[in-house]
C-alpha cells in the first residue's frame, strides 16, 4: 500500500478546474517532485492534500486513513507536514521561538496551550526544537529575531517550521525560490539529509529542473490541472507530452 494516494482528485474554483482527476501514489521513503508551469495546480494539489482546501471530488488516503473532511491540524498530527511558499514566520519572535510555537501548535491543534502544565510535552518540544535547529543549521542563530535573518536563513526557518510537526511526509512548495546558488545548494543538502537521516518521504514542488532531475526518485507532471506524465527522471525527460507542454519540445 502506498503511503499517500489520491484517486480522481478534482478541485474547481467557480468555473476554473484547477485539478482534474488527479491520481498519484507516493511510496514511503521516496522523493517525488511535482513539476508544471505556473498555474498548473501544484500549490492547489498540496493545499488540498494538507486540508487547506476542500476537494470538489475524489479521494485522498494517507497511511490507510481517509483525509477528506479532516482539519489541517488533524492531518499534520497524522504525520503530514508542509513548508509554505509564502512566509509563515512570526517576525518578532526568535528563531527558536518560531520552531517552538509551531511544535506546540502541531501537538495541541492550537496556539492556546498552558505550557507549564505540560512538562513532558514541554521537554519533548525542546528536544525536537534542538534537533531541528541543528539539522537546518540555524542552531547558532537560535536567539536571533526571525525578522533579522538573511533571506536564505528565513527560507530554511520556514522548512524548520514545517519540520516542527515532526512529519513522516513533508510537502515542500518551491523551497529554493529566490535563493542564491549557495543557499540553493544548502537547501538541496538539507532535503537529502531529511531523506537519509530523518527517513522522511518528501513531496517537492521545484522550478529548477536541474535539481528535480538530479534528486527525484519519480516526477509527476501537471499541466492545466491534469497529470500528463509520471515516471522516473529518465522517463519524464523522454516523455513526448512533457517535452511539448513544459520542456520546450
Ligand atoms: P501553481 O502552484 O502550479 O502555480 P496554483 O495551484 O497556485 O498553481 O493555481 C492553479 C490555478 O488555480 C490557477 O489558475 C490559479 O489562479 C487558480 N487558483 C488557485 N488558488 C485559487 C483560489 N483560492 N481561488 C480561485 N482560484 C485559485
Ligand atoms: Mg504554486
Amino acid at each position: 500500500m502506498a503511503l499517500l494516494e489520491t484517486d480522481g482528485l478534482t478541485k474547481e474554483f467557480g468555473g476554473l478546474t484547477a485539478l482534474e482527476d488527479v491520481d498519484i501514489a507516493v511510496e514511503e521513503g521516496e522523493l517525488v517532485s511535482l513539476i508544471g508551469p505556473n498555474g498548473a495546480g501544484k500549490s492547489t494539489l498540496i493545499n488540498t492534500i494538507t486540508g487547506r482546501l476542500t476537494p470538489t471530488r475524489g479521494e485522498i488516503t494517507y497511511a490507510g486513513t481517509d483525509l477528506i473532511g479532516m482539519e489541517p491540524f488533524e492531518i499534520a498530527q497524522l504525520g503530514v507536514g508542509r513548508t509554505f511558499q509564502t512566509a509563515s514566520i512570526l517576525p518578532e519572535l526568535s528563531v527558536r521561538e518560531n520552531v517552538q510555537v509551531a511544535a506546540f501548535a502541531a501537538e495541541h491543534g492550537s496556539f492556546r496551550v498552558n505550557f507549564l502544565s505540560r512538562r513532558d510535552s514541554f521537554d519533548e518540544v525542546q528536544r525536537l526544537t534542538d534537533d531541528i535547529l541543528a539539522t537546518i543549521e540555524l542552531d547558532e542563530k537560535a536567539g536571533m529575531e526571525a525578522a533579522s535573518l538573511p533571506y536564505g536563513d528565513k527560507r530554511r526557518l520556514e522548512v524548520a517550521i514545517g519540520l516542527a510537526t515532526d512529519p513522516d511526509l513533508l510537502f515542500m512548495d518551491e523551497p529554493t525560490a529566490g535563493m542564491s546558488p549557495t543557499e540553493t545548494e544548502m537547501t538541496v543538502e538539507l532535503i537529502e539529509n531529511l531523506l537519509a537521516e530523518w527517513g522522511m518521504t518528501i513531496f517537492l514542488v521545484e522550478h529548477d529542473m536541474d535539481i528535480v532531475f538530479d534528486i527525484s526518485d519519480r516526477i509527476f507532471t501537471l499541466h492545466q490541472g491534469e497529470l500528463i506524465a509520471k515516471g522516473t527522471p529518465d522517463e519524464i525527460r523522454d516523455h513526448p507530452a512533457v517535452r511539448e507542454a513544459y520542456l520546450g519540445g
